[in-house]
């Protein structure tokens, strides 16, 4: 007898991360690296570094300063290894095997990934034609299928559309007894937030990640914000040491340069917004592209035919972005970058037609 690996491992594929390319704008990260000035200060704390010592397990350096940050109280921030560490812990601690999670459609594809490694049973919302939520068909849904809990981004990845803080509101108090987990890695780029609110609820846990308009995907922080109860249980079932020394030094440095941030944040929104303006633009020459959703998020989603053979096509001219089915999501970056990813859009459909 030889061992055999459990069947929900058989048929796993592991994340994809796609060939390397010269333009790389298929992860939605930020194209903006850290300046000198904030370099050298976390080059002088890393040097002091003690290796030899694990990390503080409640990084309390880091929620402080990501708390004043953002203006919550620190008790109730929870630091990780990414938001992907928060979302696997809360599928697999705060659920248990034969739960059911709520999940809206299209939405996060880790979210799905997480509930069935732990045994819990996904249901799906799909949202409309616009890729909107009605917050009364979600709650009637989760109502009649008794769900324990329920995530969803916003702004969402991959639409890009924001849904209002009030609707978001509704949703957790219809659904009182349900777990709601709000990912808002994007918010930074939008501003309906519902951070400001955790405490008020005592089913609410939202998700921020310093990934994203932060620009630090690198060191793999990420954090949740939930009233002490969920953030006491959340703190014990976390491996003690899951956000490294390191990243914890770096992240508490670079939080300190709020008006960096701020910086980062209104120049990834200008170029977000070219991006949308040029593919729209195109758009009125191009039949093909379908559809060009008004981003709240770093990142534009692109609906056009062919959608697979455009994406290959791109990949060829060593241009990355990510294929989700009839939609491309392209992440804002640089102007070149951006430059980029139009220009070889335009050679794709200008080929196409010379050669019908
Ligand atoms: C990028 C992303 C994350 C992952 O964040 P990390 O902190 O890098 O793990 C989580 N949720 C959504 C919706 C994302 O797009």
């Amino acid at each position: 007898m030889t061992y055999q690996l459990p069947e929900k491992l058989k048929q796993l594929q592991g994340y994809q991360p796609g060939t390397i390319c010269d333009t790389k704008l298929s992860a939605n990260e930020s194209f903006i690296s850290i300046p000198d000035e904030i370099r050298r200060d976390i080059a002088k704390q890393i040097w002091e570094l003690e290796y030899n010592r694990y990390p503080d397990p409640l990084a309390k350096k880091l929620c402080r300063k990501f708390a004043e940050f953002f203006s919550v109280p620190a008790e109730l921030v929870t630091a990780a290894n990414g938001s992907d560490e928060l979302l696997f812990l809360l599928t697999t601690c705060f659920m248990n095997a034969g739960d059911k999670l709520m999940l809206v459609e299209p939405d996060f594809e880790m979210y799905r990934v997480y509930a069935e490694m732990a045994g819990v049973e996904t249901v799906v919302y799909e949202k409309d034609a616009h890729l909107r939520i009605s917050t009364e068909t979600l709650v009637a849904q989760a109502r009649e299928q008794q769900v324990q809990a329920l995530v969803l981004s916003n702004p969402c990845n991959p639409s890009s559309l924001l849904e209002s803080r009030e609707d978001i509101l509704r949703i957790v108090q219809e659904l009182e007894n349900v777990l709601i987990i709000v990912d808002e890695a994007y918010m930074d780029f939008a501003d309906e937030s519902v951070l400001q609110d955790v405490e008020l609820y005592s089913n609410l846990i939202v998700l921020k990640t310093l990934s994203k308009a932060f620009g630090l995907a690198a060191l793999r922080l990420g954090f949740a914000i939930a009233n002490k109860t969920i953030t006491n249980a959340l703190r014990a079932v976390k491996s003690p040491y899951n956000v490294n020394t390191a990243s914890q030094i770096i992240g508490t440095i670079v939080l300190d340069y709020p008006d960096f941030i701020h910086s980062c944040i209104r120049t990834i929104k200008s170029s977000r917004n070219d991006l949308y303006r040029r593919v729209r633009d195109l758009q009125k020459e191009i039949p093909d592209i379908q559809s060009v959703q008004n981003s709240s998020a770093n990142f534009v989603y692109v609906q056009v035919i062919n959608a697979a053979d455009v994406h290959a096509f791109l990949q060829e001219k060593s241009v990355a972005v990510r294929l989700l089915g009839e939609y491309l999501r392209i992440s804002a970056g640089t102007k070149a970058e951006n430059d980029a990813v139009l220009r070889t859009l335009e050679e794709y459909w200008e080929e196409k037609v010379y050669s019908v």
